[in-house]
């Protein structure tokens, strides 16, 4: 007897799209075969429907404990779980206090395991004041170490310098971690913002702070240290196609790298920033349509890895200045990730379905050591989402499941609905409704 029968639905697997029923017993996808004939527990009828492994977003930010007035652990993973997501992993600011040593680890977690409707991780920070810190992160279980080359609007979680990074990748490396680096020059972006904050505040100086060698910079001295230390390296938020093949031609040459880029990057152009205005602020920025275009040519040709959403909101309050440079940066949009790559890569430029599965859960799970997460085979946990791709829906204030229903998505038309999401066999969303599950797991690597 099994526990659920999910029937006749397209499953996204690595080997391509499959017609089959798919059998869970136990939080285990224990059988798919094009009829199963065991009895189930629960029935779904999939007919017509695709699904999808459930998403493994390896970049979002709930800033809880302690501020969840800006995102929130519960509202956060309800919104995941609406797009179709089963595992998060949480950076490591801008939650209070950061991740940064054993107690704030500690203290996340049970916020998280109290809060969360989804699967989870911990990264940890990788600063220049917790050095000494890193190993009771490691032993507590953090998927891995994130670092800022750059300014990160937060004092209590300053930027990496080289020596900082150097020291950091090579404890990381002994321990088989990844490092995680937001790849910006500060010396450079330092520089520009001053040089360009004299000539004016609007979003086209905001960006002229920040253009793309400044990236580049940073992503070539993040794999030099990687290439010296053998340090599992992972650049997120690429926001450049230059970017991208720069550090698919180190993988190239043997350093262990994995490139993570977002929607917002794929959907939303410079230009956008006029009518977007404050929604639309991150770092680095949105690039030119010229550059959007060969960032979508690196996804096409297999270069990028991971597709992260960096969903980092923050009060309405904050976004709310005539000075670009001044207001809160940070995009909000994990409930839309699927969505965007379904209408902008699938329906728009013929990205396979499995292609956008393995960027949104296989390869996350298995860069990060998810051994049971990220696709849908017999042995894997029984994490999916089922998608309507026969209809589309236009993003509306009271869909959003955010604490603050903003969103750069609002307004747009998307193809696909999610109607639900399982995890481990258990529906965590249906009906529009988030229901919470019998348990939620904390996910370490090699689990
Ligand atoms: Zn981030």
């Amino acid at each position: 007897m099994l526990d659920l029968v999910v029937r006749g639905g397209k499953l996204v697997t690595p080997a391509g799209v499959q017609q089959a029923d798919l059998g869970v017993l136990d939080g285990q996808i224990s059988q798919i075969a094009e009829e199963i004939t065991e009895s189930a527990r629960q029935e779904v009828l999939a007919t017509g429907r695709y699904v999808f492994p459930g998403l493994v977003d390896v970049h979002v930010h709930f800033n809880e404990p302690g501020q969840a007035h800006w995102e929130g652990i519960e509202t956060g993973s309800a919104a995941f779980a609406a797009g179709g997501g089963t595992v998060f992993f949480d950076m490591p600011l801008n939650s209070l206090p950061c991740t940064l040593d054993a107690p704030s680890f500690d203290q996340k977690l049970s916020a998280l395991r109290a809060l969360s409707c989804t699967d989870f991780a911990l990264w940890g920070g990788l600063t220049p004041k917790n050095l000494e810190h890193l190993s009771e992160l490691a032993e507590r279980g953090v998927i891995g170490f994130k670092a800022f080359m750059c300014n990160s609007g937060l004092p209590e979680f300053p930027a990496c310098d080289d020596a900082t990074l150097y020291e950091g990748m090579r404890l990381a490396a002994e321990w088989g971690l990844p490092v995680a680096v937001h790849a910006e020059s500060e010396i450079l972006t330092a520089h520009l913002t001053r040089k360009m904050r004299a000539k004016g505040v609007s979003w086209r100086e905001y960006v002229a702070s920040r253009p793309v060698f400044t990236e580049l910079e940073a992503i070539q001295r993040a794999l030099l240290l990687a290439q010296e230390t053998g340090c599992k390296l992972h650049i997120v938020h690429i926001s450049s196609g230059a970017g991208v093949a720069l550090a698919a031609e180190a993988r190239a040459r043997g350093v262990d790298v994995s490139l993570e880029t977002c929607p917002h990057y794929l959907a939303f152009t410079e230009d956008d920033l006029e009518w977007l205005g404050a929604t639309g602020k991150c770092a680095p920025p949105l690039r030119s349509a010229s550059e959007q275009d060969r960032l979508w040519a690196e996804v096409w040709a297999g270069s990028v890895d991971i597709i992260g959403s960096d969903h980092s909101p923050a009060p309405p309050e904050m976004k709310q200045n005539p000075d670009f440079f001044a207001l809160w940066g940070g995009i909000a949009g994990v409930q839309s990730t699927l969505a965007v790559m379904l209408s902008q890569g699938w329906q728009r430029r013929g990205l396979a379905l499995e292609h956008i599965a393995a960027l949104l859960a296989l390869n996350p799970a298995k860069r990060f050591g998810l051994k049971r997460k990220g696709q849908l085979a017999v042995g894997f946990e029984a994490d999916f989402a089922l998608v309507n791709l026969s209809q589309s829906h236009t993003l509306a204030p009271q869909d959003l499941h955010y604490r603050h229903r903003l969103s750069p998505y609002l307004g747009q038309t998307f193809l696909g609905v999610v109607e639900s999401t399982w995890l481990r066999g258990e529906p965590i969303f249906k009906e529009g409704k988030i229901v919470r599950p019998s348990e939620v797991r904390l996910q370490t690597r090699n689990l």
